[in-house]
């Protein structure tokens, strides 16, 4: 049994009321792990450690900030396969995959803040002859990050980093379904030297250590990524205290496939914007829309695709999906698949749980799904299910595909195929989301602004929105 523990002015403390929530591995469905069940007295300890931090923290040059951020990076690449494993473990999701993408990405997450910090200007007006702005650009202070269960230090790390680069200190809580790696890192920040009190994380209950840091005075702005519902629940708190607001919210995304596409490609990428991760990324393609010109064609390559995803232990080479995070989600998946059959769908494929032999025989794992028939306007059509679960709707005009990827209240990505670059364009342009992919999916480059419109957000971050937000302007005119 590991032991986690909250990580406050630089060193590993257990929470103040000595109990411990379970740790589960989703893959052998066991505890493994034991949580800091944290509360508003720990998240105060956080605050005042961070507050004392600040003064210090703040005044250092930016190259000062970023060599630490990038002896981080490092320290986590020094440990790969430790972080590798510590994710799979938690998550669920395969190994090879923590390898090529969630660790890796924490990497960068580090590095590119700490460099583009460096490239950050303030403005400069010259009104006349005799009068000029300029605008300073100052570090907020004490600030929260909260972040979610899917893509633990790789989110973790997304809105940190940002925070730290500009020169504030923080109070952070990663999903406690998930803490293992943010457990991990803060062992490597203590070896990069990043001065005690300036990131403070805090194990627990979203609903005891999430709200005391929404509520909290003296934090002033909440970066969070999780579902739309808590986003709501935060801002109710936050915005009377007028907090600054970051908000990654859900997503419901649509992929739009023409006839006019490049098919294998179109199969192999719709594929993996289905089920990478077992569905559980806020990106992935989950309602697909395929012209009805090519709707069988599709359907058959698809299938056909989708079979070759092997379900098994997170720990193999050829599992293609791991287990889904934690028996509450697993069970969610499962009665949206209920409900899709009540709603009058036709299960293609899976529609059941997988039950593994040897060491995976008790986990959660689910089959990748793929549902037809259902109208576009049903619920397993408009909610967010964050599983392998995916539907097939057919359309026979470009209006109609809009008008039916337009339909949900999110708003997050969308990815169109097409080989026709006007109608790429044009339709990408028409889709209400903050996100549009045309013939990939998950291409990221960090430079660009990342978030969502309707329910999926408010604000966001990558490049210089995420450094901007973690600062206060100030303007300043000069007249002489
Ligand atoms: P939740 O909203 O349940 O939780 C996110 C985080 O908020 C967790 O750390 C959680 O703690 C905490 N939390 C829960 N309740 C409160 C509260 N009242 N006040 C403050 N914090 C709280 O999301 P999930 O962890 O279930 O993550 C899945 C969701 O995240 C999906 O909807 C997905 O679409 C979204 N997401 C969005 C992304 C984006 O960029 N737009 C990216 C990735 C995911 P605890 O774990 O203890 O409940």
């Amino acid at each position: 049994m590991q032991r986690i523990l909250n990580f406050i002015n630089g060193e590993y403390v257990e929470p103040i009321s000595r109990n411990y929530l379970d740790g589960y591995n989703p893959a052998i469905g066991e505890v493994y792990s034991e949580v800091p069940d944290s509360d508003e007295r720990d998240v105060e300890m956080a605050v005042n450690a961070a507050k004392e931090a600040f003064p210090a923290w703040s005044k250092r040059t930016q190259e000062q900030r970023s060599d630490i951020l990038i002896l981080i990076a490092k320290g986590i690449e020094a440990r790969m396969e430790d972080f590798v494993a510590a994710e799979t473990n938690d998550q669920g999701k395969p190994l090879w995959l923590s390898r090529v993408m969630d660790i890796p990405r924490a990497v960068s997450n580090l590095k590119f803040y700490a460099t583009t910090a460096m490239n950050v200007n303030g403005e400069f007006h010259k009104t006349d002859e005799n009068t000029f702005n300029y605008t300073l650009r100052t570090p907020i202070g004490v600030v929260g990050c909260i972040s979610p269960w899917n893509l633990p230090l790789y989110l973790f790390t997304w809105k940190i980093a940002p925070a730290l680069a500009m020169g504030n200190c923080v109070v952070a809580k990663p999903s406690e379904i998930t803490p293992m790696t943010a457990f991990m890192l803060g062992q490597i920040c203590k070896e990069a030297g990043l001065p005690v009190g300036v990131l403070n994380i805090i194990h627990g209950l979203g609903p005891k250590v999430g709200s005391a840091i929404t509520a909290n005075p003296e934090i002033k702005a909440i970066s969070f990524t999780g579902g739309t519902k808590t986003g709501a629940e935060i801002s109710r708190v936050a915005a009377p205290m007028f907090k600054k607001m970051s908000l990654e919210l859900g997503g419901k995304n649509p992929n739009i496939i023409f006839d006019d596409c490049s098919f294998e490609k179109t199969v192999k990428t719709s594929v993996a914007a289905a089920f990478t991760n077992q569905g559980e990324i806020c990106l992935c393609g989950s309602r697909i829309f395929i012209q009805d010109t090519i709707y069988n064609k599709f359907k058959t390559a698809f299938l056909l695709e989708v079979q070759k995803r092997t379900v098994g232990d997170p720990l193999e080479e050829s599992s293609k999906l791991g287990a889904i995070v934690s028996k509450p989600h697993f069970d969610k998946i499962l009665s949206y698949i209920q409900l899709a059959k009540d709603e009058g769908g036709k299960i293609l494929l899976g529609g059941h749980a997988v039950n593994l032999e040897g060491r995976c025989k008790n986990g959660w794992f689910i089959a990748p799904t793929v549902i037809e028939g259902l109208p576009f306007d049903c619920r397993v059509n408009q909610e967010e299910i964050f599983g392998p679960v995916v539907t097939l709707v057919s359309f026979s005009s470009e209006e109609e595909a809009i008008f039916m990827a337009n339909s949900t209240p999110f708003g997050l990505a969308a990815t169109v195929f097409t080989d026709n670059v006007s109608k790429a364009h044009r339709v990408a342009a028409k889709i209400e989301s903050g996100i549009v992919w045309i013939n990939c999916w998950l291409e990221r480059d960090l430079r660009t602004p990342f978030g969502g419109v309707k329910q999926s957000g408010v604000g966001r971050e990558g490049g210089f929105e995420a450094l901007k937000f973690f600062t206060e302007e100030k303007n300043v005119c000069l007249k002489f």
